[in-house]
Parts: C-alpha cells; structure tokens; sequence
C-alpha cells in the first residue's frame, strides 16, 4: 500500500470538484471519492496522474475506469446503506471500495486472476470488510449470493447476460455498458420477473467485456 498525504488529500478534493462541475450531483458517491486514495489502485509510476479525470492503465492489458465514470456509474446505482451489489470486473478495486465505503454490501468477480489477487489483497489492508472478492467469468453472474439489489458491469459488453438479470431483486437494476467499439450506459430496471424497462445514458467506452477466466 502506498502512502497518504495531504497533497493527495488536496488533489482529490480538486478532481471532486471537477466531478461536480461535470454534472455529478450524488453526493455520497462524491463523498465517497473524495476519501478513498485512488492511487492506492495504481502502480507507484502512475501516482502522480492519480487524479487526473482520465483512465489509467493497470496489469494484464485492462484499466482503471475514469473518476468521471465511476461517479456516473455509482450515481446511476443510487446506492443505499446495506445495499447487495454485485460488480462484474473488479480490476483495480477501485469501484469496489467506493461503493463499500458508502456502506453497500459489495460482492465483485474479475476474470484475471492477477488483478482478482491484488485487488483482494488491497482491499483487506484497506480493512474493507464488506467487500468481497472472486475470481469468476462475470458473465455467468455470482448466483450462491443472489439475488441482488444493483448489479454494475464495468466492462463493455455486445449483449446483456440473462444471468445477471436473474440474479436481480424485484424493483432491483443493472448497469451495464453495451456496445462493440463505444459503448450505451444503460439501466435496466427489473419491474417484475419477466419485464424490464431500459434506460440510456449516454455514451463511453470501456475495455471488452469478455467470456471465460484467465489464470495467473
Ligand atoms: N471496476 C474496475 C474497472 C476495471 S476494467 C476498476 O475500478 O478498476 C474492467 C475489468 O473487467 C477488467 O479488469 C477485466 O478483466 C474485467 N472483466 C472483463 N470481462 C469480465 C468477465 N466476464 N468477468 C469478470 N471480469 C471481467
């Protein structure tokens, strides 16, 4: 774990409001934002650029999505307190530490077994004890905890997995990025067992969403 200073301190309070001024208003994600250390997520090389509103690269060819998207995509959530959220593509962590440290209860999978060790590790140094880690094909969900109240993909994905909207609650929703080069954030919300109402918000562009587990 790298270290914490007030120059970081200070730089996420800028990046958060930068984050505001970009139209988010969720407060709590900001909240959120602004006390987890982002660079904690990222290669020593790459700290200084920690807070910077880009995406950053991290091992195995994938990245850390953009504060901008994370804020967008954890604001869509409307996480509450207690909340059972599934995250499909754990990456660095960093979602996942956002949505803990508002206090939902989060179960996130990734298919590389490398970025599923190091992100676990972290996480329990950072004594997330309400984060938990799997290394899984996302696509098929995570159903022995289901169901949940949010589920969030945080890759881009051509079709939604029908695993994930059976392991959703009733009046529960998925985030998900669809598309092949850039992506639809949509929300799909689930009104009763077999009917759905879909939102778009807007485009992004995110790292492939991709079948299968890759070991170490
Ligand atoms: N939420 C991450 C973003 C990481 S990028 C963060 O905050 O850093 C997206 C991640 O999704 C990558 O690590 C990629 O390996 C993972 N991924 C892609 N397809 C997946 C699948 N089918 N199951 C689980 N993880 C997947």
């Amino acid at each position: 774990m790298q270290e914490e200073s007030y120059r970081h301190k200070g730089l996420r309070q800028k990046l958060v409001a930068s984050l505001r001024k970009k139209g988010i208003t969720d407060e709590r994600a900001l909240a959120a934002m602004d006390v987890v250390p982002r660079h904690f997520f990222l290669d020593s090389a790459f700290a200084d650029l920690a807070y910077d509103d880009k995406a950053l690269p991290i091992e195995r060819e994938q990245t850390i999505s953009q504060p901008y998207t994370v804020a967008f995509q954890t604001q869509l959530l409307e996480v509450k307190k207690r909340d059972r959220i599934l995250e499909i593509g754990t990456g660095s962590g960093y979602q996942a530490a956002i949505l803990g440290t508002m206090g939902a209860r989060v179960f996130t999978v990734e298919r590389q077994e490398q970025l599923y060790h190091q992100a676990k590790k972290l996480l329990a140094e950072m004594n997330f004890s309400n984060i938990r880690c799997y290394f899984r094909d996302g696509t098929k969900g995570l159903p022995e905890f289901a169901p949940y109240d949010k589920i969030l993909v945080t890759a881009g994905a051509t079709e939604v997995p029908q695993a994930l909207l059976d392991q959703l609650k009733i009046g529960g929703w998925l985030v998900i990025p669809l598309g092949r080069r850039s992506q639809k954030m949509m929300r799909i919300i689930k009104k009763t067992e077999n009917e759905y109402v879909e939102e778009d918000w807007g485009d992004f562009r995110f790292v492939p969403f991709i079948g299968g587990t890759e070991p170490e």
